[in-house]
């Protein structure tokens, strides 16, 4: 129907005007915040129209503050059933902000509908800022010493919001419904919500995304750290009946979820706010036992942890804004190709290369693993790199595998001049007994492994060698025992074991080699020619 302003008049007469309410929500959790009242002309004749429609007329014709005091009546009237801390948001026209008593309207009709005016925020569009400035900051100055908040609302379409923000105390940061639409779809809105975030929390004020309508939009606000949302994602305006059903409901919607550039969706909503996110990130990456550094496009040091320096040896200081060629021109090249690769998007996990060293010679060995990073465009911004230092456990493999080989050269050379090899390891366990035992006792296979091999020693000898043997294994002391074993046949066999331990690089022992030499003939030789 043609609305002019003689009906206008009318629908004000007839007090036709009603408010409607509609949904804010926490994103982080899907609770109700509280509501947005928005003005609903119940025509008779022609059902429901829309403020477009009437309220542009009734500014330009001086009736939109009784049109607003018609509306905040009923609406303050309903908001008694609102509970605390759920809050009210209300609209101010362009014109009012001329209107030195608005504040007393405002402050009038909150207390004849019993509602607190520190639970109101009001919301003033930026365009109407244009020419009201020194109005608008004296009505605004006193509207926060009632108690109100300020919201600036479609915040990013009036000509200069970053005045605005700057000379009038804003609680609050209304991101306009156009931004949120076209935030999923091109890499430029999404940028400007990030940063009209980002701007709104280093002021220090709330950011309310408007026009909220899917699930993908709330999940990219809340991992731009945005804290409300409003939208038919979270319910239309509805009239005041429906209100109370509104808050018993035991959340409005799915929190949700954090959004992760480049990788799909993550399913786990952090609990924290972004900057306790932030510190408790400083803490876990200082606090690794690996080195992790974060590179910009130009492989420039942008953060790195005290591990990394200290591998890199240099301080943390030396590192930043310089480049990885430059820190490390050693090895740079071999680092160079997974950097690329890197930066192109590519995820590489645990590349064992050359571990960084600042110019000087020592070489040692590092898994290292490459992980782009991605911004809110999905543009690779830099690689963040963790590395671990795996010098000493290659050289530990390098000297077990030395080793080894000269165990197998001895059992190459297996009992030569009858003397049979075994292995133990640093505490004395025999690992590999030499096969003399086997066959020389009767101490099966089995039960010589390990401490086993001691059930078969004469008891006379059984004191001194544990001695030695502890000693050995204590000091890494060449072993150079004899002893007696039982045989086969229940009689007793002289045996000469001789060994020497094997060091890992850091001085510890690895392993004992040794052999394993049958002296029976040779010792009771020596018996008889002692024998008086
Ligand atoms: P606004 O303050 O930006 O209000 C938000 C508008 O977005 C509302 O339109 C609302 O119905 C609509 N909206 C909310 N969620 C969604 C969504 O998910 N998708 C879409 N497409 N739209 C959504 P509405 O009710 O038509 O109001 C339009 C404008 O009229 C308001 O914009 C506000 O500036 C003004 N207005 C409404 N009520 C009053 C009032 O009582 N006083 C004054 N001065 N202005 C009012
Ligand atoms: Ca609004
Ligand atoms: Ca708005």
């Amino acid at each position: 129907m043609q609305v002019d302003i003689a009906t206008v008049r009318q629908a004000i007469e007839r007090d036709e005007l009603i408010p409607s309410f509609q949904p804010v929500v926490e994103l982080r959790t899907g609770n109700l915040a509280g509501f947005e009242v928005l003005a609903r002309w119940h025509h008779p004749d022609h059902g429901l129209i829309l403020p477009p429609n009437f309220i542009p007329l009734a500014e330009e014709n001086g009736l939109i503050g009784i049109l607003m005091q018609q509306t905040l009546r009923k609406a303050f009237l309903s908001a008694t059933l609102l509970p605390a801390p759920l809050r009210l948001a209300v609209n101010v026209s362009p014109s009012q902000l001329r209107d030195l008593t608005l504040p007393n309207q405002l402050q009038e009709a909150a207390e004849k509908g019993g509602f607190p005016l520190n639970r109101l925020t009001v919301e003033i569009t930026e365009s109407s800022l244009l020419d009201n400035m020194e109005h608008a900051k004296a009505i605004a100055g006193q509207l926060q010493s009632m108690g109100c908040q300020l919201a600036l609302d479609d915040f990013g379409t009036g000509y200069s919001s970053l005045r605005h923000l700057q000379s009038l105390p804003f609680d609050e940061l209304k991101i306009d419904r156009s931004f949120v639409d076209s935030m999923t779809k091109t890499r430029e809105s999404r940028k400007i919500v990030a940063s009209i975030i980002g701007l709104a929390h280093s002021l220090g004020r709330t950011t309310v995304a408007e026009g909220v309508e899917t699930e993908e939009q709330a999940d990219m606000l809340l991992w731009l750290g945005c804290e409300l949302g409003q939208g038919w994602l979270y319910g239309r305006p509805v009239t005041a009946e429906h209100v109370p059903g509104i808050i018993a409901a035991p959340q409005r919607a799915a929190p949700a979820t954090i959004y992760t550039p480049g990788d799909g969706w993550a399913v786990s909503s952090l609990e924290a706010l972004p900057t306790q996110r932030l510190s408790q990130l400083q803490a876990i990456y200082d606090g690794a036992p690996v080195g992790l550094c974060f590179l910009d496009c130009d492989l420039r040091y942008v953060s790195l942890n005290k591990r990394l320096a200290d591998l890199n040896g240099a301080p943390v200081a030396a590192h930043l804004g310089k480049t990885v060629k430059e820190m490390l021109p050693n090895n740079f090249e071999s680092y160079e190709p997974y950097l690329m690769r890197a930066l192109q998007g590519e995820a590489i996990e645990g590349v064992e290369l050359p571990r960084g060293q600042a110019k000087s010679g020592e070489l040692g060995t590092a898994l290292i693993s490459y992980q782009p990073a991605w911004d809110e465009a999905d543009e690779v911004i830099g690689v963040s790199i963790a590395v671990i230092d795996v010098t000493e456990k290659k050289r530990t493999e390098q000297a077990l595998r030395e080793s080894d080989s000269q165990l197998r050269q001895m059992k190459e050379q297996k009992e030569e001049g009858g003397k049979v090899p075994w292995i133990m390891d640093a505490t004395g366990n025999s690992l590999q007994p030499s096969s003399l035992w086997v066959t020389t006792t009767e101490v099966n296979k089995k039960r010589i492994r390990n401490l086993g091999w001691l059930e078969a020693l004469h008891e006379d000898d059984l004191q001194p060698v544990v001695k030695i043997m502890r000693d050995a294994l204590r000091t890494g002391k060449p072993i150079d025992i004899e002893y007696r074993i039982r045989n086969v046949d229940g009689d007793w066999t002289w045996i000469r074991s001789r060994g020497k331990p094997h060091f890992s690089p850091s001085g510890e022992i690895l392993r004992w080699y040794g052999t394993l030499e049958n002296i029976d003939a040779k010792k009771k030789v020596e018996e008889t020619a002692l024998k008086p």
